[in-house]
């Protein structure tokens, strides 16, 4: 039997980013995800206590950016599903090499990135956990290769769903709904909708179309973590020759060494080996010959992007198409917002053609409303979100919690 059980967010309750979320039951503690906004500076969640394990949904940085505080702390087993591993420690290296880079503090060293995976407990969807008095079942998420849910069951069976989607992508099927009393949910697209993800391919091939027809080169910058393959997996059937730097390239293959948690093993290598890899200053000069050049990083703050904007910015036949989210004070928010970016220290003009495409890996405002009805819980908390009331007024009839950081709330 599971006892009442209380939460406490140390990050992300009312924001995008930095997640963390503890679930302290009558004989355990949880911590769900312990992440960092990778902001210039860092920002960082609060301090975590000691926890009988942590819970980690995904691979992103938000999500997993301080495990490595918690490893090096204490003996406590690490939870989250073999890709998701990997990638992590991909992106946790990087972001040790970018701290030292810009001169930031590191919270962590290469040896505590080693001691996550000597704490790491891999799991499947599907498999059922026994933590103290918590029997935690994992879900797919929908969102990126190797991303979860957790259902903890007993008393009252509460579902935490970290980031998630609904609809199928190339790359990752959608989430479907866990009935549950209690949902914690993410909630980044609270108030927002996103068009239909056909209609965005659509306008998305026909835009680097019209781009290389009028002889320019397209631009797609990309978060090397699951968009970089799905932008990839998009272009598979064209004609475009298709040239992909930067760390998407190193992604891919840890997501064809786990293909299990790819929708198809087939389609995803079918779209890599139509892809040309830049692998020297000479293949990158090749690229810019090409038609389409996919290349991390996501905000244009840095990475091979860069190279590619300085060459291609000032011609007005060539397009930057854009395919995240532009996070305030990225260079991919005021090239959308004033049309400048800043490149080697200095603000600069764009001439070409700038269009955004919303490829999200995250829940619209519909499909969490819909989430919600399938889960049927009793209590809804909202997390992970700036607009969160866009949501709960959407709600009506059920009990909706906006939690803040640093507070304890009964379940
Ligand atoms: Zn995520």
């Amino acid at each position: 039997m599971i006892p009442d059980m209380e939460f406490n967010f140390l990050g992300g309750a009312s924001e995008v980013g930095r997640l963390g979320m503890l679930l302290r039951g009558v004989d355990a503690t949880l911590l769900f995800d312990y992440g960092l906004q990778p902001t210039d500076p860092p920002q960082y969640p609060l301090d975590a206590p000691p926890v009988e394990a942590l819970l980690l949904t995904h691979s992103h940085l938000d999500h997993c950016g301080m495990v490595p505080v918690i490893s090096r702390r204490q003996q406590t087993d690490i939870i989250g599903t073999p890709v998701t591993f990997d990638v992590a420690r991909m992106l946790l290296e990087d972001s040790i090499k970018v701290s030292k880079n810009e001169g930031f503090p590191q919270p962590y060293t290469m040896k505590d990135i080693e001691s996550v995976g000597r704490s790491a407990v891999t799991i499947d969807y599907g498999d059922l956990l026994k933590i103290g008095s918590f029997e935690v079942q994992v879900h797919s998420a929908g969102h990126i290769p190797g991303s979860c849910m957790f259902e903890m069951n007993g008393k009252r069976t509460v579902l935490f769903t970290g980031d998630f989607h609904t609809i199928d992508t190339h790359l990752v099927e959608g989430a479907s709904p866990v009935v549950c009393d209690v949902l914690i949910m993410e909630s980044t697209y609270a108030g927002r909708s996103h068009p239909d993800r056909r209609e965005t391919e659509s306008a998305f091939l026909a835009k680097i179309k019209e781009v290389v027809e009028r002889g320019g080169v397209a631009l797609v910058p990309c978060f090397a973590v699951a968009r970089t393959q799905e932008i990839l997996m998009t272009l598979a059937d064209s004609d475009f020759e298709v040239w992909l730097d930067g760390m998407g390239r190193e992604v891919s293959q840890h997501y064809l060494r786990h293909t299990s948690y790819v929708r198809s093993r087939r389609d995803l290598r079918r779209a890599l080996k139509r892809t040309e890899i830049v692998r020297s200053p000479y293949g990158r000069e090749k690229a810019l010959g090409g038609d389409v050049i996919v290349t991390t990083g996501g905000m244009m703050d840095g990475g091979p992007v860069m190279f590619y904007l300085d060459r291609l910015k000032d011609d007005t036949r060539n397009g930057v198409l854009l395919t995240g989210y532009q996070v305030e004070g990225t260079n991919a928010r005021s090239l959308i917002d004033q049309g400048t970016v800043e490149i080697k220290g200095a603000k600069t003009g764009v001439s070409c053609e700038v269009v955004y495409f919303d490829f999200s890996a995250h829940a619209g405002h519909e499909e969490l409303v819909e989430f919600v009805e399938g889960c049927d819980p009793s209590t809804v908390i909202l997390m992970h979100g700036d607009s969160r009331q866009d949501l709960a007024d959407d709600l009506s009839g059920l009990e909706c919690l906006l939690p803040k950081e640093g507070e304890w709330y009964p379940i």
